[in-house]
C-alpha cells in the first residue's frame, strides 16, 4: 500500500552542511502542498551567511577529506552505494517526493527513485572511464592534456523533478571529485535533504555535498555569485538562466551548465500509423506531470488527413484524466505546482482565445479540489503562429494544434523563434524523419517515440533559449572537469 497521511510525515527543514541539519530562526518561507494547497512548513530564506558557510565547508572538506584527490574508483564506490541506499529509502524519500511536489507517489515510486538511483550509479561508473590525453610534441618533451575538479559546483535545480534534477547535478560533478552546494527550488525543497543525508550515510564526507534553501533572487543569486563557486549548473526557466549567466560572467567568468525551457512541437506526417497509438504518445507528451516537464510536447503540428482521427483520440485521452491527491496510491494525474502557476496557465488560455483559439477539449481547472490546482488537459485549436500559447511556455498540460500539407510547412511551423528543446517526428517514412531531424532546431529529436528512455548515456539540453551544455551522458560528466594543459622538457 503506498498511499500515506501527508498530515502524519515528519522531515528536517533547514540547511543542510557539514553532514548536519541547520535548524534556523529564520524560517521565512512557506511552503505548500500542491495537491490541496496546504502550507505545510517553512524554509530559512539563507542569505549570504548560510550560503558562504556552505560553500567555504564544501570547499575545505573536498580537499581535507581527499574527495578531490582519492582514486576516481573509490569515488565511484560510494556513489553506488549512495545509489542503493536511495533504492532502500524509496518509500520515505517517495513520500516527501510525492507529498511536497507534483508527483504522485505511485510515479515516484515506480519512476522517480529508480530513475534518480540509476542517474547516480551511471555517473558512478564514469568516475574512472575518462582520461586525460597524450598530445604529440617534440621527442625530449612530454605534452599531456589533464582533467581536474574545478572545485566547488553551484546547482539550482526547479520544482518539477526535484529528485531527479538534483541527480543530475551531483552525480556528474561529484563522480569528477567536485564539491556541490544545491539550492532546491524553494516550492520543493525536502526531498533534497533526504538525498544528501543518505549521501553521507553512504560514505560520502561530510561537507562535500551541502543544501542551501531559500529564493532564487536572494540565496540562488548569493550562490552563483560567490567567489569559490566555480561552475554554475543551472535547471529552470529562460529568464532566470539569462539572469545566472550574466551574474557567472560578472562575478568571476564561471562556466555554465544551463538546461532551460521548451515549446517542443510533436510532428505528425499521415503516414506515422494508428491514430489510437499515436495520440497515446502525443497525450503523454504534454500531459504528463500536468504539463510540468521542460521537455513537454505542447505544439501538435499535424498533417491534415490524419488530423481529425487523431484529435478525436486525443480529446478522448484528455477526457480520461482524474484528478487525486499525490499521496493517494491510485493518483495518476498531478496537480500545478500552486496557484500562481495555475493562474498563469488561465491567463495565457484566455489570452489564447482572445487571439482567436478555440478549447477543443478542457479548458478550464477540475472543480472538486479545494485550492489545489488541477487543470484539465486542454486543446487548442485556430491557432496562429503568432497566438500566445503556441509562442510561450505554458508549463501546463495544454496541447496547441496546426495543421500542415506539404512536408516543407510542417517543419517550418515545427521551428520555434526562441526555444529548441526537443522535437518529436512521427512518420514511416525514413526519408521524411530524416529530413525533419536534419532541419529541426532541437537539442533532442525523438523519432516514433516521444520522451526519454533510461539510456542515460544520451544527454539531454536544448539550443538556443532552451539552454547550454548538457545533462546526461558522458557530456555532463566531461563538463564537470577543467583541462589543464602540461609540457614537460626533459
Ligand atoms: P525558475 O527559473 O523560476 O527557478 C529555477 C530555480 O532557480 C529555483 O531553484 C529558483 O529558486 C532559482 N532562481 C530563481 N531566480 C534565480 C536567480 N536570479 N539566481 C539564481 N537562482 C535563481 O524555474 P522553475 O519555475 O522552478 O522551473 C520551471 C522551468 O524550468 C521551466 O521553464 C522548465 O522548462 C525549466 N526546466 C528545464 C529543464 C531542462 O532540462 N531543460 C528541466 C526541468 C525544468
Amino acid at each position: 500500500m503506498l498511499s500515506f497521511d501527508p498530515d502524519n510525515l515528519s522531515f528536517c527543514t533547514g540547511n543542510y552542511i557539514d553532514g548536519k541539519h541547520i535548524p534556523s530562526n529564520n524560517n521565512q518561507i512557506q511552503v505548500h502542498r500542491p495537491s490541496d494547497g496546504k502550507a505545510y512548513a517553512l524554509i530559512p530564506e539563507s542569505g549570504i551567511e548560510g550560503v558562504t558557510q556552505a560553500v567555504e565547508t564544501a570547499e575545505a572538506k573536498r580537499i581535507s577529506s581527499g574527495w578531490s584527490s582519492c582514486s576516481p574508483r573509490q569515488r565511484g564506490a560510494i556513489l553506488r552505494r549512495w545509489a542503493d541506499l536511495i533504492e532502500e529509502d524509496a518509500v520515505y524519500l517517495g513520500q516527501l517526493e510525492a507529498l511536497g511536489s507534483t508527483r504522485p507517489i505511485t510515479d515516484v515510486i515506480n519512476h522517480e527513485i529508480p530513475f534518480t538511483a540509476e542517474a547516480i550509479r551511471f555517473y558512478a561508473e564514469c568516475a574512472d572511464k575518462y582520461s586525460g590525453d597524450l598530445l604529440p610534441t617534440r621527442k625530449n618533451s612530454l605534452g599531456m592534456l589533464i582533467p581536474e575538479p574545478y572545485g566547488v559546483v553551484g546547482a539550482i535545480t526547479p520544482w518539477n523533478f526535484p529528485l531527479s534534477m538534483a541527480s543530475w547535478k551531483c552525480g556528474p560533478a561529484l563522480a569528477a571529485g567536485n564539491a556541490v552546494v544545491l539550492k532546491p527550488s524553494e516550492l520543493t525543497p525536502f526531498s533534497t535533504l533526504r538525498f544528501a543525508e543518505l549521501a553521507v550515510k553512504a560514505g560520502l564526507p561530510t561537507g562535500v555535498l551541502n543544501i542551501v534553501q531559500g529564493s532564487g533572487l536572494r540565496t540562488g543569486s548569493e550562490l552563483v555569485k560567490h567567489p569559490l563557486i566555480r561552475k554554475v549548473s543551472f535547471t529552470g526557466s529562460t529568464v532566470t538562466g539569462a539572469q545566472i549567466m550574466s551574474d557567472a560572467g560578472f562575478y568571476g567568468m564561471k562556466p555554465v551548465t544551463l538546461e532551460l525551457g521548451g515549446k517542443s512541437p510533436q510532428l505528425v506526417f499521415n503516414d506515422a500509423g494508428n491514430p489510437v497509438d499515436i495520440a497515446q504518445r502525443i497525450a503523454r507528451g504534454f500531459i504528463a506531470n500536468g504539463g510540468q516537464a521542460c521537455v513537454a510536447g505542447t505544439r501538435l503540428i499535424v498533417q491534415r488527413a490524419i488530423a481529425p482521427a487523431l484529435l478525436e483520440q486525443l480529446i478522448l485521452l484528455c477526457q480520461q484524466c482524474r484528478p487525486g491527491y499525490t499521496w493517494l496510491e491510485n493518483s495518476r494525474y498531478s496537480p500545478l505546482i500552486d496557484s500562481r502557476q495555475g493562474n498563469k496557465v488561465q491567463r495565457l488560455i484566455q489570452q489564447s482565445c482572445v487571439e482567436g483559439a478555440e478549447v477543443l477539449a478542457g479548458g478550464k481547472r477540475f472543480e472538486h479540489t479545494e485550492e489545489g490546482w488541477f487543470w484539465q488537459p486542454t486543446l487548442l485549436i485556430n491557432v496562429g503562429e503568432d497566438n500566445c500559447a503556441v509562442q510561450e511556455e505554458i508549463f501546463g498540460p495544454v496541447l496547441t494544434v496546426q495543421y500542415f500539407d506539404e512536408i516543407d510547412e510542417g517543419i517550418a511551423l515545427a521551428q520555434h523563434d526562441t526555444y529548441g528543446l526537443c522535437a518529436g517526428v512521427h512518420t514511416q517514412s525514413l526519408t521524411t524523419a530524416m529530413r525533419s531531424m536534419q532541419s529541426l532546431n532541437a537539442g533532442t529529436v525523438w523519432v516514433n517515440r516521444y520522451g526519454r528512455s533510461g539510456d542515460f548515456i544520451i544527454p539531454t539540453g536544448g539550443f538556443m533559449g532552451s539552454g547550454i551544455g548538457k545533462d546526461l551522458g558522458r557530456q555532463a560528466f566531461q563538463a564537470c572537469q577543467r583541462q589543464k594543459s602540461v609540457l614537460i622538457d626533459f
